[in-house]
């Protein structure tokens, strides 16, 4: 009998489970059971003795890992839970294994026997399915391996599939690496990325696959092993989102602040990291030989060379990046370089560079109406272009600035052809549109500190304060 496990599968707690046997096990296929047996064993011996006592993270309540019948004798537990999977491998049913489809040689399984069983009604789990199913015996060992090639996020369990192969052998390599270091250090099995929001787990993720050069599109999971009321949270990241960030952020600061000229996407990164809710620069209380030392946020990236510590909290400028929500707003709010608004557009948002050459251009004509006073020039003629509230008023305000422009000089703003099909075009958003508009005109623009303010109420959102 041979058991192969060379094949990708389409459940991702099966797939997971599958890539982190491989890699723990070392090899994609066995000869015989017995051979399989052994690194089974040595799985079953982790879970049973090595897990610190949280094994309940990982099992649900009714599975051979935690019955309170085996709690005092920890030798039987393991002994109970290694007979329950010879059992399983001993059946030959024959149908349809729920994952792979293998038509012979099935087991029949319940799903609260398998690790993280989680109740979600996504009905591309597993676990969704009837409490007695059949499975392939590779499929079912599989799902034993899933826990140890996820991390713990958010109190959950976080993991991500990708359709590089390149992807997956780096994340399974990464955990199982951890994995088997934790056992050593005698600590807590199961990897834990020390994050707790989701979205900066994966955007920690991706700056990590782009300084490695590994690019595809990816599907990062959240799970938690509770039966009743659990969530299960998907988000698919795409290779373009990876581009951008290996376009405008190469490496994470290193040694010192990043600034708006060396490194703008990495100073917004910081910028929004910096200040809790209220507005304040964030601090940590630390003790130091017996005294309690407050540590500024500054400090702790920088002179701590606590570089990630920027990755643990909410920040909403990843959140709506990762979420794959426009980030314009905070674009334009950041007063950000033509640059990196158009990498951003092109890249992330699939936007035309004509369409962005006739934006700019339009910008660019509208400066023939600053008679060398930006002061003036923002007041008459950028904020009224901020003030406008549709479409509509938009491409009146724009109408009313053509107008203006034709009586000082011979060239017109926009033709009525590039008004139609580049400028508002049908179905585009003319918010955006107008954001765009916006980023190219202040960048041209010196602010003073009445403007400034002017600026901050124009564009600060409701219930809003990140400055
Ligand atoms: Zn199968």
């Amino acid at each position: 009998m041979v058991l192969d496990f060379s094949k990708s599968v389409g459940e991702p707690m099966v797939e997971i489970g599958r890539l982190g046997l491989v890699e723990f096990c070392g090899k994609y296929r066995f000869g015989s059971i017995d051979e399989l047996k052994e690194k089974v064993t040595k799985l079953f011996n982790i879970y049973v003795f090595k897990t610190s006592g949280r094994i309940g993270q990982i099992f649900s309540s009714n599975s051979k890992f935690t019955h309170n019948s085996t709690g005092k004798d920890l030798n039987k537990r393991l002994k109970q839970a290694l007979e329950f999977y010879d059992d399983l491998i001993k059946e030959s049913l024959n149908g349809y294994c729920i994952s792979c489809g293998k038509k012979d040689d099935l087991c029949s399984v319940s799903k609260t026997i398998f690790p993280l069983t989680t109740g979600n009604s996504n009905a591309n789990f597993t676990s969704n399915f009837s409490n007695k199913f059949l499975m392939c015996k590779a499929c079912m060992t599989s799902l034993f391996f899933t826990p140890i090639n996820m991390q713990k996020v958010a109190g959950r369990m976080g993991f991500m599939i990708s359709n590089n192969e390149e992807i997956n052998k780096f994340w399974s390599e990464e955990n199982i690496e951890k994995f088997n270091a934790n056992i050593s250090k005698q600590v807590d099995s199961l990897v834990d990325s020390k994050i707790n929001i989701f979205e900066n787990f994966i955007y920690s993720a991706i700056e990590e696959l782009q300084e490695e050069e590994l690019f595809g599109d990816i599907t990062f999971y959240l799970i938690s092993n509770v039966d009743k009321g659990s969530e299960i949270n998907v988000t698919h990241i795409s290779e373009n989102q990876m581009r951008f960030i290996n376009n405008v952020a190469p490496k994470f600061f290193k040694n010192e602040l990043p600034t708006k000229q060396k490194d703008e996407w990495n100073y917004l990164v910081f910028k929004y990291s910096s200040k809790d809710n209220s507005g304040k620069f964030r601090t940590r209380k630390e003790s130091i030989d017996g005294k309690a030392k407050t540590i500024k946020f500054q400090e702790d990236v920088i002179d701590n060379k606590n570089y990630k510590s920027t990755i643990k909290y909410f920040n909403p400028l990843i959140s709506n990046f990762i979420q794959g929500k426009s980030i314009l707003y905070y674009l334009k709010k950041n007063l950000c370089t033509w640059r990196l608004t158009t990498i951003y557009l092109k890249e992330i948002k699939g936007m035309r560079e004509e369409r962005l050459n006739i934006i700019k251009k339009v910008a660019d004509n509208l400066q023939l109406l600053n008679k060398n006073n930006d002061k003036e020039f923002i007041r008459k003629v950028v904020f009224p272009i901020e003030r406008t509230k549709s479409q509509s008023e938009l491409r009146t305000k724009l109408r009313e600035l053509m107008r203006k422009l034709l009586l000082i000089s011979n060239k017109p703003l926009f033709t009525a052809e590039e008004m139609v099909l580049q400028i508002l075009p049908n179905g585009e958003s003319w918010n955006e549109t107008k954001d765009i508009l916006l980023i190219a005109l202040y960048e041209k623009l010196t602010f003073d500190e009445e403007i400034e303010e002017e600026f901050k109420n124009l564009t600060t959102n409701e219930g809003e304060d990140d400055e």
